[in-house]
């Protein structure tokens, strides 16, 4: 074993020390450590041999610490407790971008698609799941400074499985897409993936169909300096996503639908407009070359008029949002029970020199799955004593609650004072809600309430004048207000919604059903960010009621490279994910269990009573052992499947021994 293999057990512990821990592994290629049940998976870049059918047989039904720590461990433990225990199961995958969260979830689906039921039907159902991450891929995912394949969006899935533990399909929820990407991309970042594959793959023939020219030069939303990406074939690519769709159920002409969207887009992004003085003294904006809005229309089936007046009268930038449809690859449901595995790839804590209503929005997100972390983790450590007849000892830890208040409080939260200014007749600026902010903030101050006394939102005078600044559980975090109202009304004006309504094709109409004039809500639109609120809220409450398995994922370095590990960044992350916590959190009560039976395997060849060959039950040998080693009473405790360790040095003196 290089180094430790379960941080629970470093000795001493300290931020250093962990990270030495992880360095030296990392440098052995072992890419995964444990934190008692929790996987840290650190990014090799690079292709090691540790996924092949023979790794999936070799950790297949062996206990978590059996063999050497892999994500493999985690996916078959969880996928046993489903099957066997009918515990439902969500695997929380977090970590920065290019930290390899989206290959952490496709190496826990492919896990257990290679260790669940056969046969034809299942099959094809595995085929399903496991090509939905390529269709995903393609229109969540661009090349980024951090990623070559970055995913812009958040991802939860549940798959269903039925009582035997064969999977019955899946439900996909997406979060916050980074929909200005299709209209902006930065300095040295792509578009999404589809763009450049459907150009780039396409027959002639479909192109012709499309109206398109596979010159990427030739559409405005196609940056043309950064459209080669490395060892990434998007012609390939798009063989494999046509093929997936395929797969996962679209019919011939929805995959038509969906590319002939995908060409209006590009039709979209070169219209472009020139203002017009009118003879009123008003000034009117037209379309300069029609060409563009004319092949559109014919893709779409919208009169060309309709769409020109729309586009004049407003011009509407897309922005970020949530998404809350689902893509359904389930089977019929019946009535009966399914057990769940859900599988979350979500991005991690942000923090950048320049901190918008996004990483506000991200972080929000961050702390509410950091507190689920604390709950469930602290339950589970609870209800597996109960379970064990152990008694309880208390955690100290710090609880996060307040800093999600701060932010989501139904009256005086951050969001909540945020839709208010929204909502708010008059003028509104970024520079109003800061206002608004600062002095609610500082009300609080003064009548020493909740938010003083915690004071996570932190007034102090080296703020620059429009930003706020909030400690967040993994640090203090500094947001400029710049476009929090305008990203927070995320309004789609209705005359273009009405346009798109009117299309005679039935995937855009599908897909702005708020246009339908027979249905038309002058109730405003909740904002983006009560929208993000509730689909959060959401979320966590479907986690709550699921046993949590957690993947840590940590970037080794800046440059996608292998072999290297950049100090500084990898402790920056080990901050943000709270990782010291999590250690300390399962060292405060019992440091580590093991049921009898693998504790007496283990051990036994250390007393002369018990090896080779123990006759009794395994808690007896247990028992004779610990005793002929005097290992202290206060040390353990006798549960009823498992002995429980309160301290590592306990277990280091039993593995010490085992060496000698
Ligand atoms: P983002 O938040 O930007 O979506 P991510 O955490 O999902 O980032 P991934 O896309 O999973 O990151 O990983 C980034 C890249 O790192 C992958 O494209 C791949 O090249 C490499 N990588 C990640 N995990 C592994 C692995 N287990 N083995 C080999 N390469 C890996
Ligand atoms: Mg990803």
């Amino acid at each position: 074993m290089i180094g430790v293999g379960d941080m629970v057990l470093l000795e001493p512990l300290s931020e250093d020390s962990f990270l030495e821990n992880l360095r030296n592994r990392f440098d052995h290629n072992e890419i995964y450590t444990y934190i008692g049940s929790v996987v840290i998976s650190m990014n090799p870049y690079r292709s090691l041999p540790i996924f092949t059918p023979d790794k999936v047989e070799e950790y297949r039904n062996r206990n978590f610490y059996e063999l050497s720590p892999h994500i493999y461990a985690l996916a078959d433990e969880a996928y046993r407790s489903l099957r066997d225990q009918d515990k439902d199961q969500c695997i929380l995958i977090t970590g920065e971008s290019g930290a390899g969260k989206t290959e952490a979830s496709k190496l826990v689906m492919s896990y257990v698609a290679a260790v669940c039921g056969k046969g034809q039907e299942v099959n094809k159902v595995k085929e399903q799941l496991l090509q939905s991450n390529p269709v995903l891929e393609a229109f969540g995912n661009a090349k980024t400074v951090r990623n070559d394949n970055s995913s812009r969006f958040g991802k939860y899935m549940d798959i269903e499985f039925d009582f035997k533990g064969d999977p019955l399909g899946g439900v996909i929820s997406n979060y916050l897409l980074e929909k200005s990407r299709v209209v902006k991309q930065p300095r040295g970042e792509r578009n999404f993936h589809i763009f450049y594959q459907l150009l780039s793959g396409a027959s002639e023939d479909t192109l012709k169909k499309l109206k398109l020219d596979r010159d990427f030069s030739k559409y405005n939303y196609l940056s043309l300096d950064s459209a080669a990406v490395n060892g990434l074939d998007d012609a390939a690519n798009f063989r494999t996503v046509r093929n997936a769709m395929q797969i996962v159920g679209f019919m011939e002409d929805e995959v038509q639908s969906v590319l002939e969207l995908v060409a209006a887009v590009l039709k979209l992004g070169n219209i472009e407009f020139k203002h017009e003085s009118r003879c009123n003294g008003t000034d009117e904006s037209r379309i300069k070359d029609k060409n563009d809005l004319k092949e559109m229309c014919e893709l779409l089936g919208i009169e060309q008029s309709v769409l020109e007046r729309a586009f004049s009268y407003r011009t509407v930038e897309a922005k970020m949002e949530k998404v809350s449809t689902t893509l359904n690859v389930a089977q019929a449901q019946t009535k009966a029970r399914h057990k769940v595995m859900g599988v979350l790839d979500i991005y991690g804590f942000e923090i950048f020199e320049d901190n918008s209503f996004e990483q506000f929005i991200i972080n929000y997100c961050n702390e509410k799955l950091q507190q689920i972390f604390i709950e469930l983790t602290l339950r589970e450590e609870q209800e597996e004593y109960v379970r064990e007849g152990i008694e309880w000892t208390n955690i100290e830890y710090f609880n996060n609650a307040i800093i999600c208040d701060l932010i989501e409080n139904n009256q005086n939260g951050i969001l909540a004072m945020l839709d208010e200014e929204c909502l708010r007749p008059g003028t509104v600026t970024d520079e109003t809600f800061l206002d608004k902010l600062n002095t609610i903030c500082a009300e609080h101050q003064h009548f020493e309430s909740r938010l003083s006394k915690n004071s996570k939102f932190l007034t102090d005078h080296s703020l620059p004048h429009n930003c706020f600044r909030i400690q967040h559980y993994a640090g203090k975090v500094l947001y400029r207000v710049e476009g929090f109202v305008d990203k927070n009304n995320d309004l789609l004006y209705r005359d273009l919604s009405q346009a798109m309504y009117k299309a005679n094709h039935s995937l855009i109409k599908q897909l702005f059903p708020e246009g339908n004039p027979a249905k038309v809500n002058l109730k405003r639109p909740p904002t983006a960010g009560s929208q993000f609120k509730t689909s959060v809220g959401t979320l966590m409450k479907n986690l709550q009621t699921k046993n949590p398995n957690y993947i840590r994922c940590i970037k080794p370095n800046d440059k996608k490279a292998s072999h290297i590990f950049t100090d500084s960044l990898v402790r920056h992350q080990v901050r943000y994910l709270g990782l010291m916590e999590n250690v300390r959190v399962r060292r405060a009560g019992y440091a580590f269990r093991q049921a009898y039976e693998p504790c007496l395997e283990r051990y036994k060849m250390l007393c002369k009573n018990t090896w080779p060959h123990w006759r009794g039950p395994a808690r007896e040998g247990v028992e004779v052992l610990m005793a002929d080693l005097q290992v202290p009473a206060e040390e353990f405790s006798y549960g009823r499947s498992k002995i429980f360790i309160r301290n590592p040095r306990t277990l280091f003196f039993l593995e010490e021994r085992r060496r000698q």
